[in-house]
C-alpha cells in the first residue's frame, strides 16, 4: 500500500510520490524554532510531528534527509537581545542549547542538519538570492532602504494559503511603517539598519541591514536541499506568511516548483484554550518534566493525536499517557517472561492473537497514528487475554517482540534505562533497609507492598536493595 499525505498546497489528501524512486532518497525540510525564549510544548508538537513523519517514511523504507534551520536573526532575537544587554550570539546561545536538551528529552531524532542564519555562507545566499529577485522585477529597495518582495508580479502568491489578493487590498490598511511599499502585502527580504538593530548588521548592496526571516529559509533549505523539496512541513501558522514567501521566493529565483508536498501540524490549545503566558497556561519541557511527568509520558501525550487535529494539553491527559505506557511496560515484560522461560503449552497455533500490518497502513494514511495507537492497544488487550489463558506460546510472545521492536522504530516508548527514583520511593526503601537490620520481616515486607502501590518494585541483591520501575510482569494472582 502506498503512502499518503494532506498537502496544504492542493488542500486534497495525495499519494506519494518521491522524486526518487531508485534510491528512495527523500529530501525534508521542516522550520525549526526561533531562539529568542524556550520553545514550548505547542513547538515541540510540531517537531514530534516531523518526527513521527520521518520515522515512518524510514520505516517505509525510505532514506530522509531532513534539514531543520535554527531562526537566530529577526526582530524578537534582536529585541531580547538589546533588553537582556547581550551581544546576539550569546542571547541566543543559551535557547540553541535549551532547544537541543528539549529535543532529547522528547526523543526527537535529530536533523541531518541544523544550518543557523547567520552563518556567513547562508547570509551571502540571502543576500545572491534578493540580488536575482530584484534583477527579475520580483523585489525592489523602498525609500526606507529595505528591499521588499513585489507580490503582485508573483502570480501564484496567495495559492498556499488559497487567499485572495485583493482581498488583501481592499482591506489592508496601511499602517506607518508601511508607506514606502507598493503594496500592503509586500514582505521584507532584506530589513535596512536601524539603531535599535544595534551591531546586528550584515553589508549588502542595498546598504547595511539584515535578512527577512522568510529567506532564511528560502537561502538555508535552497543551499542545503537543492532547487525542490520534497516534503517540507511547519505548524499552521507557518503557512502565511511565512511559508507562502518562501515559495515566492524560491520559485521566483529558480522557476522550478520549490515543495512537492507540504504538511502543516494543527495548534496546541491547553485546557481547551490557546497557550498564552498572560493566562498561566504556557508550558515549556521542563516545565512539564518539574510535575514529575518524565520526557517519554510528555512525548506520548504530544504524539498520540493525529497532527492535523488540534491537541488539547491537559494534567489529566498526560496522566492517562502515564498509564498507556505502563500498560505497555507491563505486556512487554509479561511477553518477555513468556519469550524467555517459555510457557506451558496448552495452546494451539490457532489460539494465538495475529499480528496484522493495521499499525503500519494507519500510518500510511496521512500518519493516522490515533488508528495505529487503537491497533497496539487492541493487540495488547488480545495478547494478555491469551497470556491470562496461558494460552500463547514462546514463539508467538517472541514474534509479538519483534512487531514491537519494528513498531517502536516510530514510536520511540521503551522505557527510559536509567529513570530517576522519585523520592517517596527511596524515603520508603530507606525505611526498609532500617526495618531489614533489625529484622523486622513484617515491616520490612509492608514496606515492600507500599513501594510496590506506588509502581516500583524493590529486589534483595549482594549489593543491597534494587529499585526498578514496576510496569513488569506482575503475577495475576496478586494485583
Ligand atoms: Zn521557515
Amino acid at each position: 500500500m502506498s503512502l499518503r499525505f494532506f498537502n496544504t498546497y492542493s488542500r486534497k489528501i495525495e499519494e506519494f510520490e518521491p522524486r526518487d524512486l531508485v534510491d528512495r532518497a527523500i529530501t525534508m525540510y521542516t522550520c525549526g524554532p526561533t531562539v529568542y525564549s524556550r520553545a514550548h510544548i505547542g513547538n515541540f508538537r510540531a517537531y514530534i510531528f516531523e518526527d513521527l513523519l520521518q520515522r515512518h517514511l524510514e520505516l517505509r523504507g525510505y532514506k530522509v534527509h531532513r534539514v531543520m534551520n535554527i531562526t537566530d536573526v529577526e526582530d524578537k532575537t534582536i529585541r531580547g537581545a538589546r533588553e537582556a544587554k547581550l551581544p546576539l550570539t550569546k542571547f541566543t546561545e543559551q535557547f540553541k542549547k535549551a532547544f537541543f536538551q528539549d529535543a532529547e528529552t522528547l526523543r526527537i531524532k535529530s536533523a541531518n542538519e541544523f544550518p543557523a542564519a547567520t552563518e556567513q555562507r547562508y547570509i551571502d545566499r540571502m543576500i545572491d538570492m534578493i540580488g536575482e529577485l530584484t534583477a527579475r522585477g520580483l523585489a525592489y529597495q523602498a525609500d526606507d532602504k529595505s528591499v521588499y518582495f513585489r507580490i503582485n508580479k508573483f502570480p501564484n502568491y496567495g495559492k498556499l494559503a488559497h487567499f485572495d489578493l485583493t482581498q488583501l487590498q481592499s482591506t489592508g490598511r496601511v499602517k506607518h511603517d508601511e508607506y514606502d511599499k507598493e503594496h500592503i502585502g509586500d514582505f521584507a527580504l532584506w530589513k535596512a539598519w536601524d539603531d535599535e538593530d544595534g551591531d546586528v548588521k550584515w553589508d549588502s548592496p542595498w546598504g547595511a541591514g539584515r535578512p527577512g526571516w522568510h529567506i532564511e529559509c528560502s537561502a538555508m533549505s535552497t543551499a542545503l536541499l537543492g532547487d525542490q523539496i520534497d516534503i517540507h512541513c511547519g505548524g499552521v501558522d507557518n503557512i502565511f506568511p511565512h511559508h507562502e514567501a518562501e515559495i515566492a521566493q524560491s520559485e521566483g529565483v529558480t522557476g522550478k516548483k520549490f515543495v512537492r508536498y507540504w504538511l502543516h501540524c494543527a495548534h496546541l490549545l491547553v485546557d481547551g484554550q490557546k497557550m498564552a503566558k498572560s493566562l498561566g497556561n504556557f508550558y515549556t519541557v521542563p516545565d512539564v518534566i518539574a510535575k514529575d511527568y518524565t520526557g517519554r509520558e510528555l512525548r506520548y501525550a504530544l504524539l498520540r493525536v493525529h497532527y492535523r487535529v488540534p491537541l488539547n494539553f491537559t494534567w489529566k491527559g498526560m496522566q492517562e499517557a502515564r498509564e498507556s505506557l505502563d500498560r505497555i511496560d507491563e505486556w512487554l515484560a509479561r511477553l518477555r517472561e513468556i519469550a524467555k522461560v517459555g510457557n506451558v503449552q496448552r495452546s494451539t497455533p490457532n489460539a494465538q492473537p495475529s499480528i496484522r500490518p493495521d499499525f503500519e497502513t494507519a500510518l500510511d494514511d496521512d500518519l493516522n497514528i490515533s488508528a495505529a495507537l487503537g491497533f497496539l492497544f487492541e493487540s495488547i488487550r488480545e495478547t494478555n487475554r491469551a497470556m491470562d489463558e496461558n494460552m500463547l506460546d514462546t514463539a508467538s510472545a517472541k514474534a509479538w517482540l519483534d512487531w514491537w521492536q519494528r513498531i517502536n522504530t516510530v514510536l520511540d516508548l521503551e522505557p527510559e534505562t536509567d529513570t530517576v527514583v522519585p523520592q517517596a520511593v527511596t524515603q520508603l526503601a530507606e525505611e526498609r533497609e532500617k526495618a531489614r537490620r533489625e529484622k523486622n520481616w513484617k515491616l520490612s515486607d509492608e514496606l515492600r507492598d507500599r513501594i510496590s502501590a506506588i509502581g516500583w518494585e524493590v529486589r534483595d541483591t549482594k549489593d543491597g536493595q534494587k529499585l526498578t520501575p514496576r510496569g513488569g510482569f506482575y503475577p495475576q494472582n496478586l494485583r
